[in-house]
């Protein structure tokens, strides 16, 4: 298969903006193993784009465009394709949809050239653009050839391209991709860069990293002939990078379903221990999380949300006077929650949390996210100090995130760092 990027947009031939582009599209091809031979910057000049599309089309069975898909008159790729192609631009039903949601999301008036966005040939297969306005489109053009249309903003495009583009393209040259999602707690985003960098300027197998709440996640993808050999491909890229991060990775898996609190189950499962829980801000986040995974049942005693303070004295045996000597959230006050649960339930190992969720209460000794996590076994307990920021939403979850954490690393035996930000 051939391919060929067609980059549109007078602001590149003056050198405005640089083509990024360009470099970002011919690299993940090149991994692919899709041949290009030509690549061609065409202005926003209907005259010279349709003869860049008609040479480009003569030697090439792919021809990639970026850019020029936005509202505005001077937007004329998806136009001039179709006219080469001797076909009527329609509206897209499910990219008008697409178009007017993302205005919504903006609170954006809606004029109706705006709608020339979700308008494409009647063959087309649309791209969903969710991080911008103006959706993609794979546009057969006859004998076998196509255009696919990329926005301009590589925001857009890069995402675009390797979510729906590359599997698309893959399937047509008969090679196959495999993936590997590798799931990462506890270390943040600027530091697994700088620990894989040389590791992601890799083509093939490729590793991208992108960012979910106090998460990170890296995919790894291998380009091969046949499984066996993307997998081999793959192997020795995973394998380096647990070895670089170490017990943050909580899971390496073919989907990107994997959560901690599904690492957490597992791992207890593995060691056969019950838990319990004594909740106050994340009022049962934790035991819900652990509940959602199925088969959690050999695993989850029960647990308490303990949310008043005199509740945690109540429910759990949290000595009044400790709450009283070291204020309700604090490491001792979150240490003896989780003894509580453990000897009231009699499971293997406990967690609770406490701390100020806000948006009020904060104080400059304790400010809003400071939250402490104690975890207590059979023969051993420990407090994790939290501070942790955001609004009151963010700062519970992320809680969670660090119990259920603490409880996968400690039913693998593993050291939890006692402060953690996040
Ligand atoms: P929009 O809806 O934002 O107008 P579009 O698909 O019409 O998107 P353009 O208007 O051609 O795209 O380009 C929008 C912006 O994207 C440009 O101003 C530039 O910043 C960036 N861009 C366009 N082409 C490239 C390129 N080849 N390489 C890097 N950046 C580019
Ligand atoms: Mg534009």
């Amino acid at each position: 298969m051939i391919a060929e990027i067609l980059c549109i947009g007078t602001e590149l031939l003056m050198g405005q903006v640089l083509n990024t582009n360009a470099q970002f599209l011919s690299r993940r091809l090149s991994a692919l193993g899709v041949s290009q031979y030509h690549q061609t910057v065409v202005g926003d000049n209907p005259h010279r784009l349709e003869e860049a599309y008609r040479l480009a089309l003569s030697r090439a069975d792919v021809v990639i465009t970026s850019g020029g898909l936005g509202p505005t008159v001077d937007d004329i790729t998806k136009r001039i394709a179709a006219g080469i192609a001797g076909k009527e631009l329609v509206l897209f039903p499910e990219a008008e949809e697409m178009v007017r949601t993302r205005f919504q999301q903006l609170h954006r008036e809606l004029t109706p050239n705006n709608l020339s966005q979700a308008m494409f040939t009647p063959d087309s297969t649309l791209l969903l653009n969710p991080n911008g306005t103006a959706p993609g489109a794979i546009v057969p053009m006859g004998e076998g050839k196509v255009v696919i249309h990329l926005p301009g903003p590589p925001a857009e495009l890069q995402p675009m391209f390797i979510s729906q583009v590359e599997p698309w393209l893959s399937r047509q040259s008969g090679k196959v991709l495999v993936s590997r999602y590798i799931s990462i707690f506890g270390m943040g985003e600027a530091e697994v860069d700088q620990r894989l960098s040389d590791l992601e300027q890799v083509f093939n197998p490729s590793l991208s990293p992108y960012c979910s709440l106090a998460e990170v996640q890296l995919r790894a993808t291998a380009c091969a002939d046949t499984p066996e050999e993307a997998e081999n491909l793959l192997a020795p890229l995973v394998e380096e990078v647990r070895r670089r991060l170490g017990d943050v990775v909580y899971a390496v898996s073919d989907d990107d379903g994997m959560t901690l609190a599904a690492a957490a189950v597992g791992a207890l499962k593995e060691k056969g221990w019950t838990v319990a829980t004594a909740e106050s801000l994340t009022g049962g986040m934790i035991s819900a999380a652990m509940v959602d995974i199925s088969g959690a049942s050999s695993v989850v005693r029960g647990g308490f949300v303990t949310y008043q303070t005199d509740t945690k004295t109540l429910l759990v045996d949290v000595p009044a006077k400790t709450i009283e000597d070291c204020n309700v959230v604090s490491a001792e006050v979150a240490l003896a929650m989780a003894k509580g649960a453990r000897s009231k339930l009699d499971t293997d190992i406990a967690v609770s949390a406490t701390g100020l969720a806000g948006p009020d209460g904060g104080t400059p000794e304790r400010p809003v996210g400071t939250v402490y996590v104690g975890i207590a076994t059979r023969d051993n307990a420990f407090a994790l100090h939290l501070p942790l920021s955001g609004n009151r939403a963010r700062i519970r979850t992320v809680a969670m995130k660090h119990a259920l954490n603490a409880l996968r690393l400690t039913a693998l035996g593993k050291e939890v760092p006692k402060v953690a930000g996040g």
